[in-house]
């Protein structure tokens, strides 16, 4: 494949949180640069073909590795190739890293209320940890994120749980709120329940992210998505406040 478009990187480690998802660390010999929130194009040769799925970047610029968070789908044309993958495995990559799933700096948006499902946290991760970088060159005016991230179950939240858990203990500009919709399935789980869209408005509201200050964002399942959207608007969010990133139809 030709340098000009792809560069190769290496899976140096894998976590496989449960069968079907995981994170995936790739590493290239130079890290191409991009925004937190954009999305990596993977490219395998299929036959005479290139078969390119695109996925958002959980790492954040200054990183350099990429790192993926990524679910099988069974049957799918690319996921069931990655998942044979071991570490020092190779694979490429597009050069150009793009999307417009950004942090939104329009004035007067100091706050951020953003919603996920499972690997929809992916862009958030990497906003969250470029923030952390940036306070650490010296930036003194952290923007506030209020991140809701929902899963049938625990596990399937994997590292990212406790990361954004203890992150939140340190940072008082970030609010993180997982939730389960399958409690049952875990009895010592003591955090919130149900549907990540059904906690969008308690959250918002009870911690002052309104229509004056804030801007919204969704990533992951396209329903979700579709409700958050509506659940903004009616909270009188402008339509160039709200973003999506929809990760499948
Ligand atoms: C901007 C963007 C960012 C993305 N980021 C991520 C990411 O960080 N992590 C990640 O795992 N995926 C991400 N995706 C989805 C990813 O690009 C692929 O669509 C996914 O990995 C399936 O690829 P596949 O070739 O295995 O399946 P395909 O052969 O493309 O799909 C098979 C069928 O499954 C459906 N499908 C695809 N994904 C899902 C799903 N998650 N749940 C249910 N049905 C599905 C498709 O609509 C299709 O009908 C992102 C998609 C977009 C557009």
């Amino acid at each position: 494949m030709s340098p000009d478009k792809f560069f190769e990187a290496e899976l140096t480690e894998r976590i496989d949180f449960t069968e079907d998802l995981g994170l995936f660390r790739f590493c290239p010999a130079t890290p191409p640069p991009f925004k937190p929130g954009q999305y990596v194009t993977i490219v395998v040769q299929d036959g005479d073909k290139l078969l390119q799925r695109p996925y958002s970047i959980v790492s954040a610029p200054h990183e350099k590795c990429i790192e993926l968070f990524l679910e099988l789908v069974p049957h799918g044309a690319l996921t069931p190739r990655l998942w044979e993958l071991q570490p020092g495995a190779r694979v490429f990559m597009r050069n150009r890293i793009v999307g417009n799933f950004i942090v939104d700096e329009a004035p007067g948006v100091q706050k951020h209320v953003m919603a996920a499902t499972v690997t929809g946290i992916a862009p958030f991760l990497s906003m969250v940890r470029h923030q952390i970088y940036r306070m650490s060159l010296g930036d003194s005016n952290p923007r506030d994120f209020l991140i809701l991230h929902g899963a049938s179950r625990l596990a399937e939240l994997g590292v990212y749980l406790r990361e954004l858990q203890e992150l939140a203990q340190i940072h008082d500009w970030l609010h993180y709120i997982p939730t389960v919709s399958r409690p049952w399935d875990e009895s010592e789980w003591q955090g919130e329940t149900g549907r990540v869209d059904d906690l969008v408005r308690k959250y918002a509201d009870s911690l002052g992210f309104v229509a004056d200050n804030a801007a919204g964002y969704a990533c992951g399942n396209p329903q979700m998505i579709e409700t958050v959207k509506g659940i903004l608007a009616r909270a009188q969010f402008p339509k160039q406040r709200i973003h999506e990133e929809k990760y499948f139809h």
